[in-house]
């Protein structure tokens, strides 16, 4: 048999073997998902994107204690404060810088009152750098759009805390 018949006949086994590999796979439960229409599951102690929480009443959890600011290694995060009327301390200015942050979590393990949350959400790619920059505003929005599945994860992580 010639050189050429031999390489021939190796290539022509090697399709073969390719083609059954393939079709083996057919029949297999599938170990990729269709991201973005589907999304794997996360674990409740998930570190995402940010959010201030508030009581069911809507009052504001955070107290204005400053010691998420302290805590941050980034420095990320930028806290200005005043009494209320009736005496309440609470934030005039809430600031995480989003490209700073390293997503450590530290905020969410300082925070007395569990008003800073990293949340469940990993979908807030930007255009901008300034649309990283969150404000009081963003925060609490993403705390009112979240609150079900950040309290369901920290009743799931509450036993391990
Ligand atoms: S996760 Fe870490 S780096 Fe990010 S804001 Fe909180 S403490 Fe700072
Ligand atoms: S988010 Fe928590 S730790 Fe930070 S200032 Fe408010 S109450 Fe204090």
């Amino acid at each position: 048999m010639s050189m050429f018949h031999s390489v021939k006949r190796f290539l022509l086994w090697d399709i073969i073997k390719g083609m059954a590999l393939t079709f083996s796979y057919m029949f297999k439960r599938r170990v990729t998902i269709n991201y973005p229409f589907e999304k794997g599951p996360i674990g409740p102690r998930f570190r995402g994107e940010h959010a201030l929480r508030r009581y069911p009443n809507g009052e504001e959890r955070c107290i204005a204690c400053k010691l998420c600011e302290a805590i941050c290694p980034a420095q990320a995060i930028t806290i200005e404060a005043e009494p209320r009327e009736d005496g309440s301390r609470r934030t005039t200015r809430y600031d995480i810088d989003m490209i700073k942050c390293i997503y450590c979590g530290l905020c969410q393990e300082a925070c007395p009152v569990d008003a800073i949350v990293e949340g469940p959400n990993f979908e807030y790619a930007t255009l901008t750098r300034e649309e990283l920059y969150y404000n009081k505003e963003k925060l609490l929005a993403n705390g009112d759009r979240w609150e079900p599945e950040i309290a369901a994860n920290m009743t799931k992580d509450a036993p391990y805390r």
